[in-house]
């Protein structure tokens, strides 16, 4: 009994101990002025983003070399090409594209073309829930991403768009937007005027982030906002 109680004693200290640490040496923001740049639906967008699911920042710090899995189209290796294209002036971490299932790939994208590559890539109970799913390795006890693998169902509406969905994803933004707007976003609801231009929406074969996912992406890699950062600490700047 004596044992027990002390073990519980030890238990609790190391609790108060690990508490009192990650207080003391959370990450902070030191200095501030690089938000500024930045509207306040862009900040909103990035707080939504960034903070719905991981309640901290976590990004790359390594090379991201991506790689598509499995068999692929000449289509998909292009798309491939102009996603890296559009990413790489953002993000203040290398990316390149690797040939397709490279052993060395760590950002692995999975395009998968029938139920059953679904069914032996991903649960049931994923394929029930989403059109895409994006999943994370992480370096031992840290938020620094180094390993990510996109899957996008064969059912998919728009591959690519969704493609693109996934990715901010797997750069770090884990969550997504509420809030309905007008504005092109790829990680929120987005409000149109008319069936017909929710259709041409749907229907666009031509697909690019759109500007607030690619300020978000860019305000995640900025220097100065560090790794770990917890959503409160983000808040206190405002
Ligand atoms: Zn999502």
């Amino acid at each position: 009994m004596k044992y027990v109680s002390i073990t519980i004693r030890v238990v609790i200290a190391a609790i108060i101990l690990f508490y009192a640490y990650s207080c003391l040496f959370s990450p902070r923001i030191t200095s501030p002025a690089f938000l500024k740049k930045y509207s306040g639906p862009e900040i909103t967008y990035f707080q939504e983003t960034a903070f719905e699911r991981k309640k901290s920042i976590i990004k790359w710090e390594d090379k991201i070399r991506i790689t598509l899995m499995g068999s692929y189209s000449v289509q998909d290796s292009l798309e491939a090409v102009r996603i890296v294209e559009e990413v790489a002036p953002l993000i203040n971490v290398e990316i390149e594209l690797l040939p397709g299932n490279a052993k060395e790939g760590n950002l692995r994208i999975y395009l998968l073309k029938s139920e059953a590559e679904d069914e032996a890539a991903v649960s049931k109970n994923d394929l029930a829930k989403a059109m895409a799913k994006t999943e994370y390795r992480f370096a031992m006890l840290s938020n620094r991403i180094i390993g990510a693998k996109i899957f996008v169902y064969h059912f998919a509406g728009s591959k690519y768009r969704t493609l693109r969905h996934e990715f901010c994803h797997a750069l770090g933004l884990s969550g997504h937007s509420k809030q309905m707007t007008k504005q092109q976003r790829l990680l929120g609801p987005q409000l149109f005027d008319s069936i017909e231009e929710s259709e041409a929406w749907e229907a666009k074969k031509e697909q690019t982030f759109p500007e607030m996912d690619k300020r978000s992406i860019q305000l995640l890699y900025e220097r100065e906002l560090p790794l770990g950062l917890k959503n409160k600490d983000f808040y206190k700047r405002f």
